[in-house]
């Protein structure tokens, strides 16, 4: 599995609390400038990797071409879902994402201890749980995500920016022990959930 989630990006998001708080004076990854604690993230597309950027850098590409390969504003909106449990994808979801790719196709990820296992989501399947949760329906290509936790006492289905996602591999990744992940691993998922809704 090599994805931008396994690759160069996880270094930069491994650590990155919800807030996105950084020490000051790192520097915007695209022009140089200081950075502030608070500050915008941009997605490489083909790579999926996010960057940090500065005001001026992050206007630009906000407003800019973005077309595959380019960067994308990574939103900041998250949204607590309320409703059921998607049983639209007729599938256990667990842990998982669901990124809309540019071309309009849905892929599911998994976190997994070895990075995200993903596949394409049926189209119809999509379609019926966008009408369950309507937030789905403005859910921007790539740079946003549903991220459902059904799963050891978790109840969780969220719209998020797709760098929260980010943090949740590297944190499988990181913490994942033993056949189902460990008690620790678990403990901090419910953290990184219960942080969300600050
Ligand atoms: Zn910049
Ligand atoms: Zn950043």
């Amino acid at each position: 599995m090599t994805d931008a989630v396994t690759s160069g990006a996880l270094g930069r998001v491994i650590n990155r609390p919800v807030a996105r708080r950084r020490r000051a004076a790192e520097p915007c990854e695209l022009c140089g400038a200081p950075l502030p604690g608070e500050h915008a993230h941009l997605l490489e597309e083909r790579k999926e990797q996010v960057f940090c950027a500065c005001r001026a850098c992050a206007l630009l590409f906000e407003q800019g071409e973005t077309g595959p390969g380019r960067f994308r504003l990574v939103p900041h909106r998250r949204v607590r879902l309320t409703g059921p449990p998607p049983s639209e994808l007729g599938v256990p979801v667990g842990l998982a994402f669901f990124v809309r790719r540019s071309d309009g196709t849905v892929t599911a990820h998994y976190p997994s201890p070895a990075g995200a296992t993903r596949w394409e989501v049926d189209s119809a399947a999509w379609e019926r749980l966008a009408v369950r949760y309507a937030e789905l329906g403005s859910m921007r290509p790539v740079v946003e995500a549903f991220l459902v936790a059904i799963v050891r006492g978790l109840d969780e289905r969220w719209l998020v920016p797709i760098d929260d996602c980010h943090r949740l591999v590297a944190l499988v990744r990181q913490e994942w022990t033993g056949m189902s992940g460990g008690q620790r691993l678990w403990d901090r998922i419910a953290a990184f959930f219960a942080e969300l809704g600050r």
